[in-house]
């Protein structure tokens, strides 16, 4: 059985513009009844606080609608680059512990928990771990919800908000999700409900039971998914590959302060070794590299090149990625380095360039091949390029 999860910010635009007036000495606009959306009196409300939900104010409703319900009403502007920037590193969080993440929208993804049955066993204290550091780092409120499919955790976040985890496990289908109101299936327009409620049919209950034959008179081949989404059966899967498009990054937080070489070089090449493996897992190649460290002050320093030569091989993402990070680095003590690869292509057979040696490509290769298989055969990461290498040595030495 699967085990997804659908987590949504709550009032997201509402609430990364909040934090991002806070951080210029603005009070918390969250407190306030306010809205986000255009000024001129055609523009919709885009997202509002809870206090204007209590007004009555609601999301895609017109603005001048919403300054009649309540004159003093503050609006701000929606500022995209704020929201992408909040929205990255909320899924840059999430990523942190699960690959399967599929962005479904700026505030929202569905994370598939299956394959993590053995680290996360309790899916309930993962989305609370998860919630409550999205808090406390991030700054803003989610609502989780956890199903046995999308359409379930898309649902189950949506019960009650704000901050709130939810179930909706298939057996709590028929005690959680049938006495809600049709109109509250996702999937069912505006225009079908209409349709259905003349049918009699008023809960999700009334669906999942409803005659088959009736309903396909009035809703042709679409009749058979809905009584299934009512009876909250669904097999869309995951879609987490659309992330590669973004990129494969990785980045450590040094134990302490440093401006040793050795050192951030030593980092860098574990991190190369880690996105090589990422890369082969996937059967893609990148052709860019980018480095990026935070000096002990936080602030952020980043740098990037395509290279000629799509690329999986460790010692190419080490040699670039160090290239870049001592062409950027002005000797100030580091605290965090990362290294990401971008622009993929699928893994074709190496081109070389006239300056790489096909000799040290092809035993290259082969040691990557032997590692992989190892790994793969026993599960874990348990065998390091270095180990490896120095056995074939051995056995060189040997024969
Ligand atoms: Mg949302």
């Amino acid at each position: 059985m699967r085990i997804i999860l659908h987590l949504d910010v709550n009032n997201a635009f509402l609430a990364w513009t909040a934090l991002s007036l806070i951080e210029k000495g603005h009070a918390d606009i969250r407190e306030e009844v306010s809205v986000i959306g255009s000024f001129s009196s055609r523009g919709v409300i885009l997202s509002r606080s809870t206090l204007a939900k209590e007004k009555k104010i609601n999301s895609g409703e017109p603005m001048y609608m919403a300054k009649s319900k309540f004159p003093n009403l503050k609006i701000y502007e929606p500022d995209f680059k704020v929201y992408h920037h909040y929205s990255e590193a909320l899924f840059n969080l999430i990523r942190k512990y699960v690959k399967e993440v599929e962005v479904y929208s700026i505030d929202e993804c569905f994370i598939d928990l299956s394959t993590y049955k053995n680290i996360y066993d309790d899916p309930y204290e993962f989305a609370l771990k998860i919630s409550k550091e999205i808090k406390d780092t991030l700054g803003f409120t989610v609502n989780i919800g956890i199903a046995n499919n999308k359409l379930c955790a898309k649902m189950a976040s949506d019960f009650s908000k704000p901050n709130k985890i939810h179930t909706l496990y298939n057996h709590e289908i028929e005690e959680k999700m049938w006495p809600l109101p049709i109109e509250k299936l996702f999937f069912v327009g505006k225009k079908s409900s209409i349709l259905l409620r003349e049918l009699g049919v008023n809960t999700i209950g009334d669906l999942a039971n409803y005659n088959y034959q009736i309903l396909q008179k009035y809703f042709k081949n679409r009749a058979k998914e809905m009584i299934e989404h009512a009876n909250g059966i669904d097999s869309e899967r995951v879609n987490y590959e659309e992330y590669h498009s973004k990129g494969i990054s990785n980045a450590t937080t040094l134990a302490n302060d440093t401006n040793d070489l050795d050192k951030i070089l030593d980092t860098i090449r574990m991190i190369s070794d880690n996105l090589s493996y990422q890369l082969r897992k996937d059967g893609i190649m990148a052709k860019q590299i980018s480095v990026n460290y935070k000096d002990s002050n936080f602030k952020s320093f980043s740098k990037q090149m395509i290279i000629h030569n799509a690329t999986y091989l460790p010692e190419d993402i080490y040699k670039y990625a160090s290239i870049l990070f001592k062409s950027l680095w002005k000797k100030e003590y580091i605290r965090l380095i990362g290294v990401s690869v971008t622009k993929f292509k699928e893994s074709d057979p190496y081109q070389l360039s006239f300056f790489e040696e096909v000799k040290v490509k092809e035993e290259s290769e082969t040691i990557l091949k032997t590692i992989d298989e190892i790994n793969n055969k026993y599960g874990k990461k348990i065998v390091s390029k270095a180990k490896v290498k120095s056995n074939l040595v051995k056995q060189k030495n040997m024969i």
